[in-house]
């Protein structure tokens, strides 16, 4: 049997539909995190990156653009222009994949974990088993316009860390 294209092409040679398909829509990506580096903690946009070797730590906090229901970016092309730390994960920056939770279906092919069963490409692309395993940010989030990031130590979460097979 033909193996599907995620165990048989990696991350580096995947056609631009392909590397689209991969993510799982979780939405934990949109949610702010910082830095611990035992000298300062550093609160951080959604998507900027870190060093490796620093800790991270998500918050329930999530961007403002983010629609909590389906989990998808409400202004996914004009994304970056509206929210410039807004990085894209891309296959030019895997090298910074470590600051993804580890459920990130990139972050689970690139450490050889293959995709899990809640995957949509599991799931005939729907993301119903994703939200039943817990496993997307539905119903857990603040939105980042309705408290005061200042505060964001209080919002400090660990169930974005949490992967399932
Ligand atoms: S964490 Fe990874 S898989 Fe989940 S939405 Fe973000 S990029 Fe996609
Ligand atoms: S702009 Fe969209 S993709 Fe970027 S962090 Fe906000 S909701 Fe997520």
């Amino acid at each position: 049997m033909t193996k599907p294209f995620w165990e048989s092409t990696s991350l580096e040679n995947m056609t631009d539909e392909q590397w689209e398909s991969i993510c799982d829509g979780c939405g934990k990506c949109c949610l702010h995190k910082f830095i611990d580096d035992e000298e300062a903690s550093e609160d951080m946009a959604p998507t900027d990156h870190i060093q490796k070797g620093e800790s991270i730590h998500f918050t329930n906090i999530v961007c403002g653009l983010l629609n909590t229901k389906t989990c998808s970016c409400s202004q996914y092309h004009k994304r970056t222009q509206l929210v410039p730390d807004c990085v894209k994960l891309t296959k030019d920056n895997l090298d910074s994949i470590f600051y993804m939770p580890n459920s990130c279906s990139y972050r689970r092919l690139y450490e050889g974990r293959g995709l899990p069963s809640w995957h949509p490409l599991l799931n005939r692309g729907k993301k119903t088993a994703m939200h039943k395993a817990g496993m997307s940010i539905r119903g857990k989030t603040v939105f980042d316009h309705d408290v005061d990031l200042d505060d964001f130590e209080n919002y400090i979460v660990t169930w974005p860390l949490m992967d399932k097979d």
